[in-house]
C-alpha cells in the first residue's frame, strides 16, 4: 500500500487571486494573486502539502467566456505564483441551473483528485471564501478554512450555521492554522 499524500485544496477567485464580487474574470492581464499567496504556499509545501485548485467557473456555462480563456487565465496565474507549484487545477464549467454533478459544493471534482493522487482526506484541508467551499471540504472529509477575503465576510454573516474549522483573514493565516493543526493532530 502506497503512503497517501496530504493536500490543500484551494478555491481560486477571492481566495488565491483577487475577485471583484459580481464580476467574471477572463482577461489574463487582470489576474492578481493575493499578496500572501506565495508565502502561504511556501509554508504549506514545507509541511508536505500538495496544492490543488478547485474552481466553479459558471461564466463558461453562462456564455461569458470560453474554456480556452479560462486556461489562459490559469497559465498567467501559475506564472505569477512561481516558484509555488500547483499540482492540478480543476473547474466546473456549468451554470448553476444546469444542475451538473461537478459544481461545488458537490464533491465530484474533489473525489476525482483524491483518487488520482491518493490523497488522505483526514490529513487534508479546503480553503475558500464561500459557503460552497466550506461545504465542499466537509463533503470530502477535509477540514475547511473560510478566508474573509472577497465574499468571506458576507457569507459568514449570511450563513450563521456555517461551521468552518477556522476563519482566517487571508491565505497566509489560513496556511498558518493548517500547519499548526496538522502538527497537533499527529
Ligand atoms: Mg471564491
Ligand atoms: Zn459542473
Amino acid at each position: 500500500m502506497n503512503e497517501k499524500i496530504k493536500a490543500v485544496f484551494l478555491d481560486r477567485d477571492g481566495t488565491v487571486i483577487h475577485e471583484k464580487p459580481g464580476t467574471y474574470l477572463s482577461d489574463p492581464a487582470k489576474v492578481k494573486p493575493y499578496q500572501s499567496a506565495k508565502a502561504a504556499f511556501q509554508l504549506l509545501k514545507k509541511y508536505g502539502f500538495k496544492l490543488f485548485i478547485v474552481s466553479n467557473q459558471s461564466g463558461i456555462g453562462r456564455g461569458y467566456f470560453t474554456e480556452k480563456e479560462v486556461n489562459a487565465v490559469h497559465a498567467r496565474m501559475l506564472k505569477l505564483l512561481k516558484p509555488a507549484v500547483i499540482e492540478e487545477i480543476v473547474f466546473c464549467p456549468h451554470a448553476p441551473e444546469q444542475n451538473c454533478s461537478c459544481r461545488k459544493p458537490k464533491p465530484q471534482l474533489g473525489l476525482r483528485l483524491i483518487k488520482k493522487y491518493r490523497i488522505n482526506p483526514k490529513q487534508s484541508y479546503m480553503i475558500g471564501d464561500k459557503k460552497a467551499d466550506v461545504e465542499f471540504g466537509h463533503a470530502l472529509g477535509f477540514k475547511s478554512v473560510l478566508v474573509t477575503t472577497a465574499n468571506g465576510k458576507n457569507h459568514l454573516k449570511k450563513y450563521p450555521d456555517l461551521t468552518p474549522e477556522k476563519v482566517a483573514s487571508n491565505l497566509l493565516n489560513a496556511a498558518r492554522f493548517i500547519v499548526q493543526d496538522c502538527r497537533s493532530s499527529l
